[in-house]
């Protein structure tokens, strides 16, 4: 059973994933989202019904800070700040999505105890090492299979890890596990994905 860390469609058959969407009923493991590209420019709290809704969801996320897209960087944090305090008071592990904005995100997440995945993650294996050196859950799409010197680190990982389909619905976790060719590597994605999720 290989497991999709991140996606926002249904699984492929043989696969088991972390759905983002704002439906409860959407899948076996769901994430709510609120995304930082859809934060009106006006936004001052998050809306009164939305810890209620949480509570019916696995994880909290996509939700994150991004400094190409979306609503002012200021925005942005504030709306994660109150993000982060309700997962951490509902216990919930968070998705983060993140762009340009590492430094941002770890300032941050020292004020909370939360469990943590970033998605997406194309980086340097500086910055890998950075994320595992936080106990950070790091997921890769497929693109990151085209990265050697990142993929080398998965041979002895230092950290958990996964790969994800996120919007791409032309290769299933399935392909993306298997183009990776790292012994071992559906097994053990599959422990990361139940510690991620406390399953
Ligand atoms: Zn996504």
């Amino acid at each position: 059973m290989a497991s999709d860390f991140h996606t926002h469609y249904l699984p492929a058959d043989h696969c088991r994933a972390l759905l983002s969407t704002s439906d409860p009923q959407a899948g076996e493991f769901v994430s709510l989202e609120y995304h930082p590209w859809h934060l009106p420019e006006n936004f001052t709290v998050i809306p009164q019904d939305f810890p209620e809704k949480l509570a019916g969801f696995n994880a909290l996320g996509e939700i994150g800070l991004d400094k190409l897209h979306g609503a002012s960087p200021d925005i942005q944090l504030h709306c994660l700040e109150q993000l982060l305090q309700l997962a951490h008071e509902m216990n919930k592990p968070v998705v983060l999505h993140v762009v340009r904005c590492y430094q941002e995100i770890f300032a941050l997440l020292k004020r909370f105890s939360l469990r943590v995945m970033v998605h997406g993650f194309c980086g340097s294996p500086e910055l890998l090492d950075e994320l595992w050196k936080r106990d950070i859950t790091v997921s890769f799409p497929v693109n990151a299979l085209k990265k050697t010197a990142l993929m080398d680190k998965l041979t002895a990982p230092r950290g958990r890890f996964g790969f994800e389909s996120d919007c791409n619905q032309n290769i299933s976790v399935n392909e993306i596990i298997n183009k990776s060719m790292i012994p071992g590597v559906e097994k053990m994605t599959d422990q990361y994905f139940n510690d991620f999720l406390g399953i």
